[in-house]
């Protein structure tokens, strides 16, 4: 997409700190990093949201992700990482452009584990945590 920072980088137009790439993933630098080695993994086709990435570039996706989180943890002596996407807008995702967000952790760094980026914790009842269920599966 002409007006995506991330197509940019993946064409080369603009400058990225490129750590990782495959035929359908890229892999770079955050530029405004929450921790150090804060890496963002993208699939290379303009996708908006994670079920528009087809299966076999999302399985190539999550391959690059499972092989980067050693590498980037070895890279900057981290003793954790937190994995997550901002899928959609009211997640907080602000580039339109699937990204895996890559955050090292390290002991006693002050952040929070990833059960702190919803809302108000949900009081569900059996029947609907029931509902839930049978509509997730199918
Ligand atoms: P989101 O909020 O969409 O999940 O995250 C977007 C991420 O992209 C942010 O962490 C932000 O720092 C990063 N970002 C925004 N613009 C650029 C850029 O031009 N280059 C790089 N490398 N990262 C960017
Ligand atoms: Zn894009």
């Amino acid at each position: 997409m002409s007006d995506c920072i991330f197509c940019a980088i993946v064409d080369g137009d603009i400058p990225g700190r490129i750590v990782h790439e495959t035929e359908h993933t890229l892999a770079f630098l955050d530029a405004n990093p929450l921790a150090p080695g804060h890496t963002l993994v993208v699939p290379k086709e303009h996708h908006a949201r994670l079920d528009e990435v087809p299966a076999d570039a999302a399985a190539d996706l999550f391959a690059a992700v499972n092989d980067l989180v050693p590498r980037v943890e070895s890279a900057v002596d981290a003793d954790a990482t937190n994995v997550g996407i901002n899928d959609g807008p009211a997640a907080g995702q602000e580039v339109d452009h699937v990204h895996v967000h890559i955050v090292p952790r390290f002991e006693g760094d002050g952040g929070s584990p990833i059960h702190a980026v919803a809302g108000e914790r949900p009081d569900l009842s059996d029947e609907e945590l029931d509902d839930i269920e049978a509509s997730i599966s199918g």
